[in-house]
């Protein structure tokens, strides 16, 4: 099978030019600092360039001689954003950027053209990227057209260790002939943002080139800058070039034109030898820390930089490390799902590492894997941090400190909305103001429509959830007292402010907002956007509200009085708070929690109609409908859960307290009932959305729930959306799938103080084991149909309680209990 050659290496056979921008996203290297995508070297960035009507747009002119289209080098700083203005100042996005090209590697034979790709049979072409040891390697055998064949293995390497380096080794072996190769080893600047053909009649011109230049005989480097923001980036390379365990002496000759620097370097090549060739990078920016310029910096590293060997070498180490803990070990009858759990591991780790820690990141939705929403942070931190904190909860606290730091913003865009508290964009960037663009194409219509997702103020009970989580699976009351509290109490202020009382129900209410489904945005005889009563967002905010509650029984008074002071908040609303938690409106149909207030009195969609013209996977309805001239407002089509997001996030017992304090009959028997009724109702537009269908379905319908988790699993791999995994990895999905195995199928919840594990697996699942790290220690575990094995590490904090199918268990360093279930 394409794609796999056993559980630790994705492997891909032979050339497909379709396959390659696919392909190129998942075999991106990264390292929780940059990322690149896992393009060819010997292409520069190529662009079509398009004419705009807008004269915001100019159209850079890009040489990218030899360039493909479906080839895009990449290279993105972790948070390195710009805005830009487009169509007369009507549209501003800010855009995760593409910086210089430090790939660009080619080379041409005697006086011959430079390598093309399309001119050049290709005899034999395998990709193959190592997960355990986390580097690339691309086999290309050709026949240029004078009959010559040429064998060139490619390895590349994003350094873990250091995480301002890479590097690229090439060996070029001519097969049946010899002579003179002159390589170009360079630093291409000469790009725009161009990975999204939806973005590209927006201004997408980012950086500029300031400066470059070369180091020593064998060294360049590049400074270049983005537009508005400012951020310096120093990119330098270093090239050398060895036959043998010999190093050749030689001299590049530079060539440069506008935002392009490279060195030449001519070598004869001999039949059956390979000349190994090494380009060593280094990557700095005005974001970091601890640094003088960035230039400076790159220019030292790349003398102190050792060789690419030795760059193999630590990577592997330093992987090995990390999987040593952070493996999920699971036997599945497909050895496929083993190897794409490992990916999900690795891209995650690529995208926020240790590296990430204290750098000011959030976790973007898309990975820093390509240009889709544009490396923006959404509520998918929702299903990326349980799994990231039961991991490495320093990271996740660092990705929590990048809400914190934005949270004056937050207070900021409350009031400008008119309401109190703090409302946390639904798209964040770089400084935490409202990200979501205004408009947006509908690349089926070609019309541009209005964009209302930012009335996602679901965001602000996500966030706060992981706030709690984290601090449920760390106790790391010192977060809380410093920072988490005051995200708790500012979101809660919000959504008391939001809710309003109706006297004629009695009841509180949450009016003109979207829930997780973004299909509906407002009433079909309603041009106003906006839903009334989003039974998810309600809940929600009665669990914010409530745990504000919770947490001032928790603090201390003075600490209690200096975030009421902080905040913003008085007597008179923790009076409302109280009133809140047990009447918040929710609407019902029947036994049915209806998806907001009217869904009921929508019409039913034809889904057999649809799903026989576009397939049964992901209906992107919302496109379709509307180039059809219709909407999915008149319909009971949902893009993704909504509902059951709560049977996800609370178990039945939490969410029969809730409903009670609400005063609310709502039994657990007539969970299936809902989800039966929203299964029928959901295109899965999102990846997100199977991630949770197989959540819900894990306790009460286990084959479904495992079909459901290998659908949600093969999203990236397979690119179930069709085409939309080029444009960068959906971490959310990658992440929650991991949180399936890790919390779901092992039953695993943080409840009193305790750690409760009741696995359920699924039949398919003969076994799984993984570590968690859990208030300072690792427990291992291992599960199977019968069995739980708990194993206890060396902690440093004091013993903790894990409680089994309900009893509960003292454990202690070096304790390993088993377990029959
Ligand atoms: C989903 C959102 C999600 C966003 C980023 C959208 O398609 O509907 O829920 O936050 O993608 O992943």
């Amino acid at each position: 099978m394409n794609g796999m050659s056993n559980n630790w290496t994705v492997t891909y056979e032979g050339f497909d030019e379709k396959e390659h921008p696919l392909q190129e996203a998942l075999c991106t290297l990264g390292n929780g600092y940059f990322c690149t995508r896992g393009a060819l070297e010997m292409m520069p960035h190529k662009v079509k360039v398009k004419k705009s009507a807008d004269k915001d747009v100019k159209v850079k002119i890009i040489q990218g001689e030899g360039g493909k289209e479906w080839n895009y080098p990449g290279t993105y700083l972790a948070g390195g954003y710009n805005r830009m203005e487009s169509r007369d100042g009507l549209i501003e996005n800010e855009d995760l950027v593409n910086w210089p090209n430090w790939l660009y590697l080619t080379f041409r034979i005697e006086e011959g053209p430079w390598f093309d790709f399309s001119e050049a049979e290709i005899l034999e072409y395998k990709t193959r990227l190592y997960l355990k040891e986390a580097f690339l390697e691309r086999v290309i055998h050709f026949r240029d057209q004078q009959g010559r064949e040429t064998l060139l293995v490619s390895r590349r390497v994003v350094s873990m260790e250091h995480y301002h380096a890479g590097g690229i080794q090439w060996e070029f072996t001519p097969q049946n002939w010899s002579g003179e190769v002159t390589f170009r080893s360079g630093l291409d600047g000469q790009i725009i943002n161009n990975n999204v053909e939806r973005y590209s009649d927006l201004n997408q011109d980012h950086i500029e080139v300031l400066k470059m230049g070369h180091f020593s005989h064998n060294s360049l480097y590049m400074h270049s800058r983005s537009k508005q923001s400012r951020i310096n980036i120093a990119q330098g390379t270093r090239t050398r070039i060895f036959q043998g365990n010999e190093k050749l002496h030689l001299k590049q000759k530079i060539v440069h034109r506008e935002g392009f620097i490279a060195g030449d370097f001519k070598v004869e090549c001999q039949q059956r030898q390979a000349t190994r060739l090494e380009k060593m990078v280094s990557f700095y920016s005005s974001r970091d820390m601890a640094i003088s310029d960035p230039l400076t910096e790159a220019c030292t590293l790349l003398e102190r930089l050792g060789d690419f060997q030795q760059m193999l070498e630590t990577q592997k180490k330093i992987w090995l490390q990390f999987w040593n803990r952070n493996d999920i070990v699971m036997e599945t009858p497909q050895d496929v799902d083993q190897l794409v759990i490992r990916l999900h591991i690795f891209h995650i780790h690529q995208t926020v590492s240790h590296n990430s820690i204290d750098y000011d990141i959030g976790v973007p939705a898309r990975g820093w894997h390509g240009e889709a929403y544009r490396g923006h942070i959404f509520w998918d931190e929702l299903y990326i941090l349980p799994f990231i904190s039961l991991q490495m909860p320093q990271l996740s606290r660092s990705l929590l400190m990048y809400r914190y730091r934005r949270l004056s913003e937050a207070v900021h865009s409350a009031r400008k909305a008119g309401f109190r508290g703090a409302i946390f964009p639904w798209q964040s960037g770089s400084n935490g103001r409202e990200e979501t663009q205004k408009i947006h194409l509908n690349p089926i219509s070609g019309r541009w429509l209005p964009d209302v997702s930012h009335l996602q103020y679901h965001i602000n009970a996500a966030i706060p959830f992981n706030v709690w989580n984290y601090y449920q699976s760390t106790g790391d009351m010192d977060f809380m007292l410093s920072h988490g509290a005051e995200i708790i109490f500012s979101t809660a202020l919000f959504w008391s402010s939001i809710s309003v009382f109706n006297q004629e129900r009695g009841r509180y209410e949450i009016r003109n907002v979207m829930g997780p489904d973004e299909y509906h945005t407002h009433y079909p005889d309603r041009e106003e956007p906006g839903l009334h009563n989003n039974a998810y967002t309600n809940i929600m905010a009665v669990w914010v509200i409530q745990h504000a509650l919770n947490m001032m029984d928790l603090l201390d008074e003075p600490c209690c009085n200096d975030l009421e002071s902080i905040v913003g908040f008085t007597a008179e609303d923790v009076e409302k708070w109280q009133d809140i938690t047990h009447k918040m409106y929710v609407p019902f149909q029947d036994n049915i929690i209806m998806q907001f207030e009217g869904y009921q009195n929508l019409r039913e969609l034809d889904w057999e109609h649809y799903y026989q013209k576009y397939g049964r996977t992901s209906l992107r309805l919302d496109r379709i409908l509307e180039a059809e001239g219709d909407s999915c407002n008149y319909y009971k089509a949902s893009k993704q859960a909504d509902v059951l997001m709560l049977f996800y996030l609370f178990s039945s017992e939490e969410l029969t307290k809730i409903f009670e304090k609400l005063g609310y009959e709502f039994s657990p028997e007539s969970i299936p009932e809902n989800i039966e009724y929203y299964r029928k109702r959901t295109a899965h537009g999102s990846t997100l959305s199977q991630v949770i269908h197989s959540w819900v379905y894990a306790r009460s319908h286990r084959e479904e729930s495992w079909n459901r988790f290998r659908q949600a699993l093969m999203s990236d791999f397979r690119d179930v959306q069709g085409g939309t995994t080029h444009e960068g990895i959906h971490l959310g999905a990658m992440a929650g799938t991991l949180d399936l195995v890790q919390r779901c199928y092992s039953g695993m919840e943080i409840r009193d103080d305790v750690l409760w594990v009741n696995p359920r697996l699924p039949a398919d699942v003969k076994s799984m084991s993984f570590h968690v790290r859990y208030r300072s220690h690792w427990i291992k575990m291992d599960i199977d149909q019968r069995r739980v094995y708990i194993e206890f590490d060396k902690g440093w904090a004091n013993p903790v309680t894990i409680g089994v199918c309900g009893i509960t268990h003292r454990f202690e360093t070096n304790d390993k209990k088993e377990f029959n279930l």
